[in-house]
């Protein structure tokens, strides 16, 4: 079996929806009966997100394997509805991490090693290893950042060849552009996207297809002057607005004929026809007016959204299945701490608290988890959450004036969250949280257990530090239910208050694992709470 790639680059400007577009055209194969499988090529010098800030970069998103992977593999997932592994994300930092570490070893006997072709044979090795890795017959490659980018060079160098090595009919380049509106004169612009296809094409890649981003309707016109500067077929420009529903996108691009014109180019013959009852059933769904229901998100990174992309799309997923339209109130944890942004919390119909590292914003998010138990407001805790909601306890419930994470402060004299015990000798920041899937064994008869409604999961972790078994049985008089243990019973996976409608801590990420049409339970849970509480008068 010939593994088709079917690569996208970007034009441009970034952020116009690359991996969206990659993953809802991922979705439009997958019903065509093909196995696809999505890598995302990141070109920076880092050897994974996961020391990034979120401000540079965004949400990190974590796999069932463990590894820290950029955002765009969130989209894959949730659109495709598939399980990806590391292979599916690495950067320029993995290439040459490997590559001198050889050199190191003295694999190269002496010779010189050079971008091409050891550092492009390497690239090219991870892009094939996808397919062996999963099966897949057609691979989406999604080259990040835009085509002009020093890094992305010997990347797109790399994929060049790599259309060479295993046949042209074999590899299908589109590339992502943006058409720019100008306002003056009303009117949308090709130049940009003429100038990204000229640079792209002076390394050697003719897209096969352009996809014309915009936030206003493009005529025929426009799409033929593309074709005609950029020398591909007409039926190969495709224009894209902007919808404000993102689930909307496959259903774009199957009315564009968008899959249909590659497998063909491709030389392959769809295996069915695609189902889409389910799909729109969801995306008109969406677009109905619901009751409305407000989430204060109290976080830290609060400016730049993408940072909870998971998070945001797990609320709305939630909000979907309870029949409500979730309304997201992002609330500044350090304003809490100077009485600022309360009126936003007292309004909201249920708080969350999401993940986070460093001290910065600690002491409002401990607040509004205080205000969410006494006023009874549905509170989910995502990891940093759940630790922030057993410190408030520890403070005002129990009176452990000092109580904290050891993260925050050393010399506690409560250490209620503290480093896990295999932790305390590692040095190295990157890669060495515990990460990735572990199961979780849920107690009979607690909230967590009636909302999952079943005995035992598997979720996604990414955290240092674990609620210290020391304070379990002085937490449980007092109220608290350990709602989800590792199956030895050694480490607190959730934490919920008994004598509250829904006040539910998780050390782990159930976000990464809600879907559009399979919603995650705890957030489920969180919803119907809060909707519950968007009734009162
Ligand atoms: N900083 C905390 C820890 O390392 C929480 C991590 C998180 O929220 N992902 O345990």
């Amino acid at each position: 079996m010939t593994t088709k790639y079917l690569i996208f680059t970007g034009g441009v400007v970034s952020s116009v929806g690359k991996g969206v577009t990659a993953a809802a055209l991922g979705l439009t194969l997958k019903e065509r009966g093909f196995q696809v499988a999505v890598q995302k090529i990141d070109p920076y010098i880092n050897v994974d997100p996961g020391t990034m800030s979120p401000y540079q970069h965004g949400e990190v998103y974590v796999l069932d394997d463990g590894a820290e992977t950029d955002l765009d593999l969130g989209h894959y997932e949730r659109f495709i509805d598939i399980r990806l592994t590391r292979v599916s994300n690495f950067t320029a930092g993995q290439v040459y991490a490997e590559i001198i570490a050889k050199e190191r070893h003295g694999d190269y006997l002496g010779g010189t090693i050079q971008v091409i072709p050891h550092i492009t044979n390497e690239i090219k090795r991870r892009v094939k290893l996808v397919a062996r890795a999963t099966g897949a017959e057609i691979v989406l490659v999604e080259v990040g950042g835009t085509v002009g980018d020093i890094e992305s060079q010997p990347f797109l160098e790399a994929l060049r060849q790599l259309r060479n090595e295993v046949g042209r009919e074999n590899v299908f380049f589109i590339h992502v552009t943006w058409l720019p509106y100008i306002g003056a004169t009303g009117e949308l612009k090709t130049k940009p996207t003429q100038h990204s296809v000229a640079a792209l094409r002076s390394i050697g890649i003719s897209p096969n297809m352009i996809i014309a981003r915009s936030d206003y309707p493009v005529d025929n016109s426009l799409t033929d002057k593309i074709a005609l500067f950029c020398d591909v077929e007409k039926e190969a420009v495709v224009p894209m607005v902007t919808t404000p529903v993102l689930y909307e996108v496959p259903l774009l691009l199957e009315q564009a004929g968008v899959a249909d014109f590659i497998i063909s180019r491709l030389k392959l013959a769809p295996r069915r026809t695609p189902d889409w009852q389910a799909w729109k059933q969801l995306v008109e769904s969406v677009k109905q007016p619901r009751p409305k229901v407000q989430i204060a998100l109290v976080g830290k990174y609060v400016e730049l959204q993408d940072a909870y992309m998971s998070v945001r799309e797990a609320l709305k997923h939630a909000a979907l299945a309870v029949g409500v339209e979730v309304e997201i109130a992002w609330v500044h944890a350090s304003d809490l701490e100077k009485n600022r942004g309360w009126e936003i919390v007292q309004q909201a119909d249920g708080i969350l608290v999401p993940g986070g590292f460093g001290s910065r914003g600690i002491e409002g998010k401990i607040l509004a988890a205080r205000y969410a138990r006494e006023k009874k407001a549905p509170y989910l805790g995502l990891c940093l959450g759940m630790q922030v909601m057993c410190i408030e306890f520890a403070r005002n419930v129990l009176g452990h004036e000092d109580a904290n994470s050891t993260e925050f402060d050393r010399s506690t004299s409560y250490p209620v969250i503290d480093l896990m015990l295999d932790q305390r000798a590692i040095t190295d920041l990157g890669g060495t949280m515990r990460l990735g899937l572990y199961p979780c064994v849920f107690k009979e008869g607690s909230k967590t257990a009636a909302v999952y409604g079943v005995p035992q999961v598997e979720e996604r972790h990414r955290h240092r530090f674990e609620f210290n078994n020391a304070y379990r049985q002085e937490f449980e008089s007092a109220g608290v239910v350990f709602s989800g243990l590792s199956p030895d019973g050694r480490l607190v996976e959730v934490a919920e208050l008994a004598d509250h409608p829904y006040m539910i801590g998780c050390q782990f990420h159930p976000e990464f694992l809600s879907r559009p049409n399979r919603p995650h339970p705890l957030f489920v849970g969180f919803m119907k709470a809060a909707a519950e509480r968007s009734q009162r008068v």
